[in-house]
């Protein structure tokens, strides 16, 4: 077996709403992701490690607009790149993941984030790291304007 890597970032424009899909964990707050999905910023990163480690290209081909069902759960972007890359006797291995998000603070939800994602990607928690930071009140996540997150992802593949 040989091992790949690939690197996802992805941001969303937060509005006022009830909650934000984070690594499919809904985290209660008083903000929304503007999106055709349902915004789950950390799941379209995983996402495009998946892909950038399999040399697939990119989640904005793969899933445009015009392939989305408004408001409908990322974990289907997770499930079937998962399931394309299992057809080739493919897998991840290791994920170090890290959301940027002034408010709410995500001390206490990391956790669940951290087993969903594990569950997702049928991988033990130990594998899946998450880490959440703020901006220091800086750019437009400081702002509390987005949310936003970075993956790096290590695939084995034959
Ligand atoms: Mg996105």
């Amino acid at each position: 077996m040989g091992m790949r890597v690939g690197l996802g970032t992805d941001i969303h424009r937060l509005t006022s709403g009830h909650g934000l899909p984070l690594g499919g964990v809904l985290v209660a707050c008083p903000f929304a992701a503007v999106a055709d999905s349902d915004g789950d910023v950390l799941l379209h990163a995983v996402v495009d490690a998946l892909l950038g480690a399999m040399g697939w290209g990119d989640i904005g081909e793969r899933y445009p607009a015009s392939a989305v069902r408004k408001g409908e759960a990322s974990a289907r972007f997770v499930q079937e790149v998962l399931a394309e890359m299992a057809a080739v006797g493919a897998a991840p291995v290791q994920l170090d993941c890290i959301i940027n998000l002034e408010t709410p603070r995500l001390g206490t939800v990391k956790t669940a984030i951290r087993e969903s994602l594990a569950g997702l990607l049928r991988l033990e928690p130990g594998r899946v790291n998450v880490k959440a930071k703020t901006a220091e009140g800086l750019d437009s996540v400081g702002r509390s304007e987005a949310v936003s997150a970075q993956v790096v992802a290590q695939v084995e593949v034959p």
